[in-house]
């Protein structure tokens, strides 16, 4: 009760939020901006120079004004704060007040987004390290073809080492929360949003790391980030079907969306693992690509010569 008691004391955070107040309008009609796009995706992703130029923008908003200017980005820490608090059945909004106002906001964003769509929202779109990883290795891409893709079996078993690493921190968390604190260093998210104004270690562990997400396409979000593995247990249980995909005949015969997701998240089956999916469109561009889909070119082609033919 007194924790409800505190929260209802609005002189503890409000002033912090009337401080921030042009930041916090700014960042909810960014967020909005995303559920929008997401809302419209079947649509823009019919339209690839639009959609990409839409994507590339957001990209940059969360990377520089929501990760470097705002400093929203949300940690493991975050969560483990939760489900302490929910072991310890304390009303779980007196522990999410006491945060940034733009962390709370992000948890709402990640919360409605998850139930709706999964993950892939949040890690595809909003998060700072995960938005200048996709940046990144777009840049790279134009100056060198070197990439690695582990093997499929290998990658469908490194998945779940993310799962292991968030299950320890929240773990530990239970037991000594301050050793958690020093588990969650394993993201390189701190030195990210400190602009790299660190101890020597940990810069050279953030360079390491961004450096292999470049090489191995955002390995950190794939196998060790427990953020995204706390986000993605939900997707866990379920798995979502291409319908799109599956719409044409010919689909799961091609499979040039699978061999176009740099996330691997398509399975052999022709399935999208959702929670691997960063939903990054590139499946649903191919799916609408006159110029790429067997079936649409087929039927392009089909097309033109019932034109020559009536001529
Ligand atoms: S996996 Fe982690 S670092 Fe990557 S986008 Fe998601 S939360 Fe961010
Ligand atoms: S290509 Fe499709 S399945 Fe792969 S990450 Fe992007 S949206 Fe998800």
């Amino acid at each position: 009760m007194e924790n409800i008691h505190n929260l209802a004391d609005a002189s503890l955070w409000l002033p912090v939020w009337q401080q921030k107040a042009l930041h916090i309008a700014a960042f909810s009609v960014f967020l909005l901006f995303i559920i929008l796009l997401m809302l419209f995706m079947n649509r823009l992703t019919g339209r690839r120079r639009l959609f990409n130029a839409l994507r590339y923008i957001t990209l940059c908003i969360s990377f520089v004004y929501v990760g470097l200017v705002l400093k929203a980005q949300p940690t493991t820490t975050n969560i483990v704060i939760l489900l302490n608090a929910l072991r310890d059945i304390e009303f779980p909004l007196s522990t999410l007040y006491i945060l940034e106002p733009y962390i709370f906001l992000s948890f709402i964003f990640i919360l409605f987004t998850l139930i709706v769509w999964g993950r892939g929202v949040f890690c595809g779109w909003l998060c700072p390290y995960g938005a200048m990883l996709e940046l990144l290795n777009k840049v790279y891409q134009k100056f060198s073809r070197f990439r690695i893709a582990l093997p499929e079996k290998v990658h469908w078993k490194m998945v779940y080492l993310k799962y292991a690493i968030f299950l320890v921190i929240a773990g530990v968390s239970f037991y000594n929360f301050m050793l958690s604190e020093y588990l969650t260093e394993v993201e390189p998210f701190r030195t990210f949003v400190l602009k790299l104004r660190r101890e020597w270690y940990f810069v050279l562990y953030f360079a390491v790391i961004t450096a292999a997400s470049v090489i191995i396409y955002r390995a950190f979000c794939r196998y060790l980030c427990p953020l995204g593995a706390a986000l993605a247990l939900p997707s866990l249980l379920k798995r979502m079907n291409i319908t799109r995909v599956k719409f044409h005949d010919l689909c799961g015969t091609c499979k040039i969306c699978g061999r176009d997701c740099s996330a691997q998240a398509i399975g052999k089956e022709g399935y999208i693992d959702s929670s691997e999916c960063f939903y990054c469109m590139q499946c649903q561009l191919n799916f609408w690509d006159e110029d790429r889909c067997p079936v649409l070119i087929k039927q392009k082609a089909k097309g033109a010569r019932a034109k020559t033919e009536t001529l």
